[in-house]
């Protein structure tokens, strides 16, 4: 019959088994972006240059002006499970950086071609570390890092052919950036595709950084949001029911300055809209939680899109408070001023 000859239980080498974490890590450039920009932040940056080629796919360029690598960390650096972020289950309790898993550089450079360039505080140079070969030159360059993610899955073809057009990749990258950029007003991004600067957000106030990014008629079609809870404190601003979409393309929600995905919140939110969106109207918001670490689990999911609320309910009512006072003082405003 169909019986299948038994083969020894085997561990997998340490490549092999980088590559299939990396299944889960890297989807296409744009987790790249994502995953060397999260680095950049957690280094102490406050200027960040992303550089593309080919939508990302022949290359992702991340440079930082943060606290650098020194040499003799870097071949750690690539390795899975290596990190300087957490030390200890406590540790990871109340981790307040954006990466603690260890395992981004090490997924990328097992599905890429990597190097990564790096000086520390106080170094006489820069070194230069070839993920491939092992390899650690001397480079010249300041304070900073600078990580080259070139022909990304050029060994998995499979994953490869789920790519879709350079544009389409560019756009996604692009959205990394935002995502991050809304978050983080106080450091300055810049964009370049195939040599050409495509975006450029200067350090701003919170404020202006939503109007550079989302641009002035999100910001005139929404109002501010605000609302303070004991150890959780929601702001941000959310959008006028005029500012609706046909897709949820704007819609963008943190967590202690994560960017996340939730669909709890997504439906605190969309409820607040219930009796002046209709159809399939999306609401466009920005929304900003922040809450005591220890109510919210971010070791959910490897991309850590995903959080776990200790109180889930109240969250949701929280979130959806807060937009309906933000809607309904944008109503009245608008009442008093048709008074006058
Ligand atoms: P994690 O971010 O979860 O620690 P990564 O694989 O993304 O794991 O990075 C591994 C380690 O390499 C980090 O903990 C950090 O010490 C170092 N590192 C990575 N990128 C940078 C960077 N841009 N600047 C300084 N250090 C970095
Ligand atoms: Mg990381």
């Amino acid at each position: 019959a169909n019986v299948e000859q038994r083969r020894a239980i085997r561990e997998l080498p340490d490549e092999l088994i980088s590559q299939i974490a990396a299944g889960e890590v890297v989807e296409r450039p744009a987790s790249v972006v994502r995953e060397l920009v999260d680095n950049a932040l957690d280094a102490g940056a406050t200027q960040v240059q992303v550089k593309l080629m080919a939508g990302g796919v022949r290359a992702v360029v991340v440079e930082d002006d943060g606290m650098g690598i020194p040499a003799e960390e870097l071949p750690l650096a690539l390795k899975r499970h290596a990190t300087s972020k957490i030390r200890s289950l406590h540790e990871l309790e109340s981790v307040s950086t954006m990466g603690f898993r260890g395992e981004a550089l090490a997924a990328i450079a097992s599905v890429s071609e990597m190097a990564v360039v790096s000086r520390s505080e106080g170094a006489a140079h820069a070194h230069r570390l070839d993920a491939r070969s092992g390899e650690l030159s001397p480079a010249a360059r300041a304070r900073g890092t600078s990580v080259e993610v070139r022909e990304l899955f050029f060994s998995t073809p499979a994953r490869r052919k789920f790519l879709k057009t350079d544009a389409t990749e560019l756009a996604h990258c692009l959205e990394s950036v935002r995502r991050h950029a809304l978050a983080r007003p106080d450091v300055g991004f810049s964009v370049w595709h195939e040599g050409k600067l495509v975006e450029q957000w200067r350090a701003a106030t919170s404020e202006q950084r939503i109007k550079d990014v989302l641009g002035e008629d999100f910001f005139t079609e929404s109002r501010t949001l605000f609302a303070e809870n004991g150890p959780l404190r929601c702001y941000g601003r959310a959008g006028l029911p005029e500012a609706a979409r046909s897709r949820a393309d704007m819609q963008y929600v943190y967590v202690n300055g994560r960017f996340v995905r939730d669909k709890l919140i997504a439906h605190g939110i969309r409820s607040a809209y219930e009796d002046v969106l209709h159809g399939h109207r999306q609401p466009s918001y920005v929304l900003f939680i922040e809450i005591a670490p220890d109510r919210v689990d971010v070791n959910v999911h490897p991309t850590k899109i995903e959080v776990r609320f200790r109180d889930g309910r109240e969250m949701h009512q929280r979130v959806r408070y807060a937009v309906q006072d933000a809607l309904a003082q944008s109503r009245s405003a608008e009442a008093v001023a048709v008074a006058q």
